[in-house]
């Protein structure tokens, strides 16, 4: 395909004006998780969780997807819809839970049980997906693990903090990989503490990937998608939010009543509040996706590998629904 130059466009409302004409002329669909830029949300045909974003693409009659956010969730697009053009807008928009399971080392300690059952994060690599018995999300994880037969020894990876509340709320003995996200380390609990000192009235709300001092003074834990039901239909005012601050922009949208107040993470620095690779997509990013569908951007999976990983990924979606 020939590839456009792209002009600078200096206002937000005409680049987003102009992604929306072209996706709807190339039948595409925009896909945004919730810690996607606000303006990339403002846009997208789409915005939610990763169970949520996964579901859309299997569903999706649109010949392009382009999956704004990370890298695992634009894999898991494709695996559900290999007929379709996949395009990630940033192909370094990783993961740090992705980064800290690698898979020969993975293979290796998975081995070591003979009655194994193993029940991967969705935030993992589609290497990792491939050797992976069901696939879940923060969503669907606590249904999940019940479904496991009891008689397997279950390997929970790589999420070290969510293997842990599973465990514990649920009472299922694991064996969780010691894996972990950049972005929900960061929080504390004595932050927390502090913010509900000045604001006595408000609920803790946060991710399950944070550690588990943060888990044990929430009011509430659930996924992003849970997350943002929950403020809508509860009826505090105010809330102390624990997880990537992308989420916020979404709760000040369904609930303009409420206050939201994110977390400082412990080093201080504002932007740690962000995920570093969710940001690396862009408005212009999506707009040249669009114009020139560059190969570089394009999910391929080898299909032996893509066989093996949409078998979890699919069990995952069944389950879910059972
Ligand atoms: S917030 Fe953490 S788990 Fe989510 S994409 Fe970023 S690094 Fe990965």
């Amino acid at each position: 395909m020939t590839q456009i130059a792209l002009e600078p466009i200096s206002s937000i409302k005409e680049l987003q004006r102009r992604i929306r004409s072209l996706a709807t002329q190339k039948n595409a669909i925009i896909l945004s998780h919730y810690y996607q830029r606000p303006e990339i949300q403002d846009i997208a045909d789409f915005v939610g969780d990763s169970l949520a974003l996964a579901r859309q693409a299997q569903k999706t009659k649109a010949d392009i997807i382009i999956l704004a956010g990370v890298y695992f969730m634009a894999e898991t697009a494709k695996l559900l819809n290999p007929d379709k053009k996949v395009f990630i807008p940033d192909v370094n928009a990783g993961c740090s839970l992705v980064e800290s399971c690698p898979p020969i080392p993975f293979k290796q300690f998975i081995e070591q049980y003979d009655n194994r059952f193993v029940m991967t994060y969705i935030n993992s690599s589609i290497e990792i997906k491939a050797m992976s018995d069901i696939i879940c999300t923060s969503s669907n994880a606590l249904k999940l693990v019940q479904m496991v037969p009891p008689d397997k020894t279950l390997i929970f990876a790589p999420d070290r903090h969510l293997g842990e509340f599973l465990q514990r709320v649920t009472g299922r003995e694991m064996v969780i990989w010691p894996g972990q996200c950049i972005v929900h380390e960061e929080f504390s609990a004595d932050q927390i503490k502090e913010l509900k000192k000045k604001y006595p009235d408000a609920k803790v709300i946060v991710h399950p990937e944070c550690g588990s001092s943060l888990l044990e003074i929430a009011d509430f834990v659930g996924s992003t998608g849970q997350l943002l039901k929950f403020v809508q239909q509860d009826s505090a005012k105010r809330y102390i939010v624990g997880t990537e601050e992308g989420i916020v922009h979404q709760m000040r949208k369904h609930a303009p009543d409420k206050e939201f107040i994110v977390v400082p993470p412990v080093i201080g620095c504002v932007a740690c509040q962000q995920c570093p690779y969710m940001k690396l997509n862009t408005l212009e990013k999506i707009y040249n996706i669009l114009l020139n569908e560059p190969a570089e951007n394009e999910i391929i999976i080898p299909e032996d590998l893509a066989e093996r990983a949409r078998i979890p990924v699919e069990r995952m979606l069944e389950w879910t629904d059972k």
